[in-house]
C-alpha cells in the first residue's frame, strides 16, 4: 500500500497516452502551438503495461487514462486490454473529448473499459467551434449517445468560463437530466495565456463553483449526494438539485483547494511521474523502464509518493508551467 507522508492513500494514477490532440481548446493547448514530444521520447504500450503491472502490484487499483486526445494514439486498444485484465485493478476509466468515441465506444467496452469522462464546454455548435478552435460539436454529442448505447457510466467535464460559456450552466444540468449523466462543472486553472487566465488566476473568466452553485439555486435547492458509488475516485463533490433529477459534480481546485483528499500520481505521455499536478517536480521513469530496470522504478514510484505536497500550488504564483495537454488534465 502507499501512503504519503500527510497520511493519504495514494491509490490512483492518471496516465496521459499521448501529447497530442485532434482539438485546440483555449484553456488548455495554446494557439500559438507547442511543441510535440519526438515519438521515440513517448512511452511504449508495453513500457506503460510493465509499469501499470508494478504500480497495481504496489497498491494502485485505479488508472485513468488520458492526453491529450487519448484515442487519437493508435492501438489503444490493446494497452486497455491488458490493463482491464490485471487481476486486483478495479477501475479503468479514460477521459476523452469525445470526437472520436462513436467510432471507438463498442471497441472500449469490448477491451474492457468500465468508465467514461466526456469534456464537453458547450451546448452550442458555433461556440464549441470556436472554444476548440474548430472542433464540431455534433461528433462528441454522437460519441455520448454511442458510449451511453454500449452502457458506459459516462461523466461530462465541463469548464465553465465566464462571458464564455457560463450562460449554459442551466443548460447543462437539463441536458445531465436528459440523456441520465452526471454533470461536472470545473474551474478553470491558470495554464494557458490564451483566455488571459495565466498571470492573473481571478482575471474575467475564472467562475468559482460557489457562483456556479448559486447560478443553480435558481432551479432548486442543492443538496450533497449521498450515493457516490460509481462516481468515481476523483476530487469532484456531488449535488442533486431539487425539481430536477439530475446529479451535478463540482470541481473547485482553485476556490477549495482539494487536495487533503488527493489520492493520485501522475504520469506525461514520456514517462514523467509528476506528484501533484500544481508541482515542478517529477520522476523520470522512462529510462528504468526502457533499461528493465524494474527495481529502480519501484523505488522511484516510492520517492514520487514521498515528494507529494500538502497542497498545490496553483494558487501561489508557483504554479506548474505545464500544458494540461502534458500532464493530462
Ligand atoms: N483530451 C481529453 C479531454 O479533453 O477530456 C483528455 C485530456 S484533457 C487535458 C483533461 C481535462 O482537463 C479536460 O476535462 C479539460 O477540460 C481539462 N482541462 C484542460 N485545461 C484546463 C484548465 N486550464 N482548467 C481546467 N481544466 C482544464
Ligand atoms: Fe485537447 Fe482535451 Fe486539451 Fe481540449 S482539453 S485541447 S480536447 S487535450
Amino acid at each position: 500500500m502507499l501512503n504519503d507522508t500527510y497520511k493519504r492513500k495514494i491509490d490512483y494514477l492518471r496516465i496521459s497516452v499521448t501529447d497530442r490532440c485532434n482539438l485546440r481548446c483555449i484553456y488548455c493547448m495554446p494557439g500559438y502551438g507547442i511543441a510535440q514530444k519526438e515519438p521515440q521520447d513517448i512511452l511504449t504500450f508495453e513500457e506503460i503495461a510493465d509499469l501499470v503491472r508494478l504500480a497495481v502490484d504496489m497498491g494502485i487499483d485505479k488508472i485513468k487514462l488520458t492526453g491529450g486526445e487519448p484515442l487519437v494514439r493508435k492501438g489503444l486498444l490493446r494497452l486497455i486490454e491488458f490493463i482491464s485484465r490485471i487481476p486486483r485493478l478495479k477501475d479503468l476509466s479514460l477521459t476523452t473529448n469525445g470526437t472520436l468515441l462513436a467510432k471507438h465506444a463498442k471497441a472500449l467496452k469490448e477491451a474492457g473499459l468500465q468508465r467514461l469522462n466526456v469534456s464537453m464546454d458547450t451546448l452550442d455548435s458555433k461556440k464549441f467551434h470556436y472554444i476548440t478552435e474548430g472542433g464540431r460539436l455534433e461528433d462528441v454529442l454522437e460519441g455520448i449517445d454511442a458510449a451511453l448505447e454500449e452502457g458506459f457510466f459516462v461523466k461530462i467535464n465541463t469548464v465553465v468560463m465566464r462571458g464564455v460559456n457560463d450562460n449554459e450552466i442551466l443548460d447543462f444540468a437539463q441536458f445531465g437530466q436528459e440523456k441520465r449523466i452526471i454533470v461536472r462543472f470545473i474551474e478553470l486553472m491558470p495554464m494557458v495565456k490564451s483566455i488571459g487566465c495565466y498571470t492573473d488566476l481571478y482575471s474575467p473568466p475564472y467562475i468559482s463553483c460557489g457562483e456556479i452553485k448559486d447560478r443553480l439555486k435558481v432551479v432548486g435547492k442543492l443538496r450533497e449526494s449521498e450515493e457516490r458509488a460509481g462516481f468515481g475516485s476523483g476530487p469532484a463533490k456531488y449535488y442533486e438539485i431539487e425539481g430536477l433529477s439530475v446529479v451535478i459534480g463540482f470541481i473547485n481546485p482553485i476556490s477549495c483547494k482539494f487536495c487533503s483528499d488527493c489520492n493520485r500520481l501522475r504520469l506525461t505521455s514520456d514517462g514523467l511521474l509528476m506528484p501533484c499536478l500544481g508541482s515542478s517536480s517529477y520522476l523520470d521513469l522512462k529510462r528504468p523502464l526502457r533499461e528493465g530496470k524494474i527495481e529502480d522504478v519501484r523505488e522511484l514510484i516510492k520517492e514520487a509518493v514521498f515528494l507529494k505536497p500538502l497542497e498545490h500550488s496553483l494558487v501561489s504564483s508557483s504554479f506548474t508551467q505545464c500544458l494540461m495537454s502534458q500532464v493530462g488534465g
